[in-house]
């Protein structure tokens, strides 16, 4: 049986590399969208040589290849979340004992089904995919979407996200020797970011003290890694700012940005991934949107997840919640100071916190997501830039993915319209290509 199955992999591995040099794939007539901010190219060809995009032009010939008619399509470079949790949902529930090596092939599938080629976990990640798993993810040799992880976060003594996610390793002194040592064992995982949570979740739980935050900051920064926080408040971005943050990772949602927070968040180069969709998903369902009948929507959820999300009970706990108010108005807050920081020009990075509950929908968030930096005021463009070459910068991984351009990887989506012209057009996803292959999904629906 083992035998059977490694010959099964060496010739695929075989047929691929053949592939690869002898069989270019162009790509006719289509719209392109290339994630660096410009009008889109109109009736272009787009030539691939193994996984990678060889040209982009009009009129391009490319001997014995396999001719594709894209008329009326529209290609754009595959989406890329840059905080998402994966591995911890099933069904209507969310437990670290779901973490497991199908539960991880099985989500990645579905967020490829999406159009999201790539994801950074947010902190959240377990010792089962630092042994090959992640490396072979990140390089395309598992099926779906491409795994980044920021491996272990950190926070504060049973915090919610900490204790959801079965998370013990927790610093109350900024002097704790084990702040060092804990960052030493996560260096050695070759994450990609350092997550914090510094957050008192609406008063009901202790924030990560300032020395704390520092020393992890400090101690990250000598192994050169950079470090994402969770946040709320303005205070504490200004504060994380002037502790070397790099990354905020979440809407600072309490109150209006300031000219000076936006001059030093530009100054030091800070990332800014507002995750919409994560305050949207708390309380829109009480709402009735309009997609949530949907099947692009419905599709993308755990077994059981829809029958609870449209049903009145969960609805109406939602509305009754004494938190819905206030996460409403935190959105409406967010979307204003998205608008001011984009303006700014600050770089702003897609992630949605999908994954990180059964109603933050995976790959259904980041299409939601694009629609909400729309309606905060983003060109239908500039969202997508922010989805796509923007992430790549911020996992580092733009040499290869974010654009599409000769020499980059061919990871991109075939939509049926044109979502320049309505944002909602992103959803009419036809084809998913992954190294300059159409990825064909292991889901069986
Ligand atoms: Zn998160």
């Amino acid at each position: 049986m083992k035998r059977t199955a490694c010959f099964f992999i060496a010739s695929l591995a075989l047929s691929f590399s053949c592939n690869a040099q002898e069989t270019p794939v162009l790509l006719r007539h289509a719209r392109i969208i290339d994630g660096n901010g410009g009008r889109p190219a109109e009736n272009v060809d787009m030539l691939l040589r193994g996984d990678r995009i060889a040209a982009i032009g009009s009129n391009l010939q490319a001997k014995d290849a396999t001719i594709v008619d894209m008329s009326g399509k529209t290609i754009m470079p595959a989406l890329i979340s840059a905080h998402s949790h994966i591995g911890y949902v099933k069904g209507n529930g969310s437990s670290p004992a779901n973490y497991t090596r199908d539960n991880l092939l099985l989500q990645l599938d579905r967020y490829e089904r999406y159009g999201v080629g790539a994801l950074l976990c947010m902190g959240t990640d377990r010792p089962l995919i630092f042994s090959g798993f992640r490396d072979s993810s990140r390089a395309g040799l598992l099926p779906g979407a491409r795994l980044y992880s920021a491996g272990f976060g950190f926070g504060m003594p049973g915090n919610p996200p900490a204790a959801a996610f079965g998370f013990d390793k927790t610093f109350t002194s900024g002097d704790d020797p084990e702040i060092a040592k804990q960052i030493n064992a996560l260096a050695k995982l070759k994450p990609e970011v350092v997550k914090i949570w510094v957050d008192d979740f609406g008063g009901s739980n202790p924030k990560m003290p300032e020395p704390v935050y520092r020393a992890i900051i400090r101690e990250a920064h000598k192994h050169h890694l950079r470090v994402a926080a969770h946040l709320y408040y303005l205070a504490d971005a200004g504060k994380l700012i002037d502790a070397g943050i790099d990354i905020i990772a979440h809407s600072i949602r309490d109150m209006d940005i300031d000219e000076s927070t936006l001059k030093k968040m530009k100054e030091k180069h800070i990332m800014y991934i507002p995750t919409l969709s994560r305050d949207a998903f708390e309380f829109m369902y009480a709402d009735n949107p309009a997609w949530l009948h949907d099947d692009f929507f419905k599709a993308s959820l755990e077994p059981g997840v829809y029958e609870m999300v449209s049903s009145k009970a969960f609805q109406d706990k939602m509305r009754n919640a004494p938190s819905y108010g206030t996460i409403k108005a935190g959105l409406a807050t967010a979307l204003r100071n998205l608008k001011k920081i984009h303006d700014a020009g600050i770089t702003v990075v897609m992630g949605t916190d999908s994954g990180a509950t059964p109603t933050r929908a995976e790959g259904f968030a980041e299409h939601l997501e694009l629609q909400l930096m729309v309606q905060a005021g983003l060109t239908p463009l500039e969202a997508i830039t922010v989805s796509t070459k923007n992430a790549a910068q911020l996992l580092r991984c733009d040499k290869d993915y974010g654009t599409l351009e000769a020499g980059k990887k061919a990871d991109f989506v075939v939509l049926g319209q044109n979502p320049l012209t309505d944002i909602h057009n992103t959803e009419t996803i036809e084809e998913v290509w992954k190294n300059g292959k159409k990825a064909t999904s292991q889901a069986s629906h």
